[in-house]
């Protein structure tokens, strides 16, 4: 993909192999360690704009940025959102002509510490993804099962915890549930024994639609604000118990983990590219011809305690079937009502080959084929001390949008 790199005058924005070049801007929220202060912001290069003091000065509208957490700005919708990614364009062009006044905004990344962009409300999980949809069903049911008929009239999700939800860098404790014992015929309350990860992207919603309102594409495509990384830790002992028969409940409300940076629209526009092809067509709510999902790669990399690293899953976000405006459509379409600061979670999302599972559940088929480390070792599941470490790219020629990482530690 020949697409022009936007220069900006801090230098390290240029790089190619840089995060955060001008054509990305994402939003999200900082913490200075010297001063203690949070404020938001967006990152270009290795240095972050404080936007809450760029506000202060005048250097930019005021959108709300005084408010610290991004839902005031998140729901002007994408007019706002367009607008303030216009001026911090010029701002931070190469030829700006306000260096002097951008640079009493600007401080190094590393002097930051990433906190939580916004306040959320609802949480949501799809399953939108086939392959791994598809997997799902043949480690538990047997090598010949198929998706049941609903999946692919709709995009099948379960209504998720929001309380749980943390940023990058934060620890998750393995739970403890109810689990089957199936040799013994008896339950036991304990510790996880599957601890596992699922690779998903997470929607984010900016703007509110009445309860009792529907959405049509355009409609649910200017709610959605941007797009994050994001782990739905599971525990698929104490899920294959309880799930039955209305969905996960505790194996999935422990822990989710997202990137701290929110994405926008017009960085990944570039990076549209079609659904994958239909079994059936959809109903015509979900005006399927208007389909798009992102080409981003994906990669998940397992540290051990010792530091040891290993790649262990590469995939790419266009692997969804349903597209995420789908999902938000479907999600409104019965009236309940969407608001700013909800989060949608994707689904894990895998590709067709070894390698390109989004979770343990399907890397180790369930368990029966366990995963070599490059420390030798091996892993069905998680285990005390393992850091799983989530990354998205999208790459044109002369630059990238990266999503930074979405990382967590698994503690007991
Ligand atoms: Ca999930």
């Amino acid at each position: 993909m020949t697409l022009d790199l936007i220069k900006s005058f801090v230098e390290t924005a240029n790089n190619r192999d840089c995060d955060f070049p001008l054509n990305n801007l994402p939003f999200g929220v900082c913490y200075e360690k010297n001063k203690q202060k949070c404020f938001s912001a967006t990152a270009i290069g290795d240095q972050v704009l404080n936007l809450t003091y760029a506000e202060e000065l005048e250097l930019i509208p005021d959108l709300g940025f005084k408010n610290v957490l991004l839902n005031a700005f998140m729901s002007k919708g994408p007019s706002a959102r367009k607008h303030i990614r216009e001026i911090l364009q010029e701002l931070l062009a190469e030829n700006s002509k306000k260096i002097n006044e951008v640079q009493r905004c600007l401080l190094p990344l590393k002097n930051c510490y990433n906190s939580k962009a916004f306040e959320i409300l609802e949480y949501t999980d799809f399953y939108s993804c086939k392959n791994h949809a598809l997997n799902a069903s043949k480690i538990i049911r047997g090598k010949n099962a198929e998706l049941s008929k609903n999946w692919y009239n709709l995009p099948v999700a379960y209504n998720g915890r929001a309380s749980s939800i943390v940023i990058t860098n934060s620890d998750i404790r393995r739970p403890t549930g109810q689990i089957y014992d199936q040799d013994n015929g008896i339950v036991k309350f304990e510790p996880t024994k599957k601890l596992d990860f699922e690779l998903e992207m997470g929607t984010v919603i900016g703007g509110n639609l009445p309860i009792g309102a529907t959405l049509d594409f355009e409609g649910a495509e200017n709610l959605i604000f941007g797009y994050v990384l994001l782990n739905d830790w599971s525990a698929r002992d104490i899920q294959a118990w309880e799930y039955q028969p209305l969905g996960p409940f505790l194996s999935k409300s422990f822990g989710t983990s997202i990137s701290p940076w929110i994405i926008t629209p017009e960085a990944l526009e570039p990076f549209k590219t079609k659904t994958p092809e239909r079994e059936l067509q959809l109903l015509s709510h979900f005006e399927d011809n208007k389909a798009f999902v992102f080409d981003i790669n994906l990669k998940v990399t397992l540290i051990e305690a010792g530091g040891i690293e290993t790649d262990i899953v590469e995939t790419n976000a266009k692997e969804l079937y349903y597209s995420p405006v789908q999902q938000v459509i479907h999600h409104a379409s019965a009236g309940c009502g969407i608001s700013t600061g909800d989060l949608m979670g994707s689904g894990t999302i895998s590709g067709t080959e070894e390698g390109s599972f989004g979770c343990m559940l399907e890397l180790s088929w369930g368990g029966k084929q366990k995963i070599v480390l490059s420390s030798g070792k091996k892993r069905d599941f998680l285990h005390d001390n393992d850091t799983v470490v989530l990354k998205g790219t999208a790459s044109a020629e002369k630059y990238k949008i990266g999503f930074s990482s979405c990382s967590g530690r698994i503690i007991n």
